[in-house]
């Protein structure tokens, strides 16, 4: 990896302009960078021929592309999944998961942070800490590269998900900036709607959100219909409870007019009461949600706590429950058993 100590990333917008300006370049000049790095996914700088060679100099000067290097690529046996496992200049390893669905639809999962804070028990993230949070150019890269691999297999990026390691509403600002750069027409131009940011509950963070991100999805990491079993594997309920939550999601809400997705993770014995699908039901019933169930995925080395996945049929029951309520629910088909994707599984064995 290149000494970037001291450059600034390309993906910095207006330091590349300022760059040019100061040394005579026009303005158009810049476009045709753009065009490169986000349009035709070039990373080396020397290989931008649409620029004079002075210019190209001038970048690898003063710029650096490459926050991240890939660790590990690794594709699952049915060829729908791949896991990316990259390393940051500080040596941390972060991950993102393409998922290609047999509808055709392509997703990408991407971590904003290099571990987690927010401990709750099920995952595999938290067991490393918080790390430090992502620069918003290493969030965009993880797109980037994402975004050239599918390319050049003859697909296109359109879905991402803020659901890999870290908690997006605690490293707001270079989440926020990613989304912009991300959405930019000039770069990679993909709709906000087709962006889901998911959070554990942090409940200023989704106000911010709400005002700054009305186009944009939100996720919640719900997991139990009450705060007594909540706090028991999500420490962020003490902070904020769910009455608090769920306030600031009807807000969102009322002012987006948007269905919000309530993740729900199935772990025998400790959420999946049938007593909570009536719970569920009732909290959620009349609101514009979409509730995911997800199958424990138990992480092979890691896993402290003990936990199983609920029984098929109970998940099943708890859908048919929701129904009830008129609360649309599905269950998350887990694509990836045998290249270990859940959110921190490979990063937490590198680390
Ligand atoms: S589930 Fe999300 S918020 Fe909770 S510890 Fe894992 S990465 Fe952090």
């Amino acid at each position: 990896m290149a000494d970037t100590t001291h450059k600034f990333s390309i993906h910095e917008t207006q330091n590349v302009k300022d760059l040019l300006k100061e040394h005579g370049f026009p303005v158009f000049r810049y476009a045709q960078i753009e065009n490169a790095i986000y349009k035709n996914f070039i990373t080396d700088f020397h290989a931008i021929e649409t620029i004079p060679k002075p210019l190209r100099e001038l970048l690898s000067e003063h710029c650096f592309y490459d926050s991240l290097e890939v660790d590990t690529n690794k594709t699952s046996a049915n060829g729908q999944t791949t896991k990316l496992l990259f390393k940051t200049k500080g040596w941390e390893h972060i991950e993102a998961v393409i998922m290609r669905h047999l509808t055709g639809r392509v997703t990408l999962c991407i971590s904003c942070q290099a571990g987690c804070p927010m401990a709750c028990s099920f995952c595999a993230t938290w067991k490393l800490g918080l790390l430090r949070n992502l620069d918003y150019h290493e969030i965009v890269e993880q797109v980037l590269f994402a975004a050239k691999l599918l390319n050049d297999e003859g697909n296109k990026l359109r879905n991402i998900v803020y659901m890999g390691m870290g908690e997006p509403m605690i490293n707001y600002d270079n989440v926020a900036d990613s989304i912009r750069s991300i959405t930019d027409q000039k770069k990679l131009d993909l709709a906000n709607r087709r962006i889901t940011v998911s959070t554990c509950g942090i409940v200023p963070g989704i106000k911010r959100f709400t005002d700054d991100f009305p186009q944009t999805s939100l996720a919640i990491s719900l997991h139990a219909p009450n705060d007594e079993i909540r706090k028991s594997i999500m420490p962020v309920d003490h902070t904020y409870p769910l009455k608090d939550l769920m306030a600031s999601l009807d807000d969102y809400v009322a002012k987006t007019n948007k269905r919000i997705f309530y993740e729900y993770i199935m772990i025998n014995g400790v959420n999946d009461h049938i007593a909570l699908a009536h719970e569920l039901g009732k909290l959620l019933q009349g609101k514009l949600a979409h509730v995911n169930f997800i199958p424990y995925n138990p992480w092979e080395g890691t896993n402290s706590d003990g936990y199983t996945t609920t029984p098929r049929f109970i998940i099943e029951k708890f859908q048919s429950i929701l129904q009830h309520y008129w609360v649309i629910s599905t269950i998350r088909a887990t694509m990836w058993d045998d290249i270990d994707a859940a959110c921190g599984q490979l990063a937490n064995k590198k680390q």
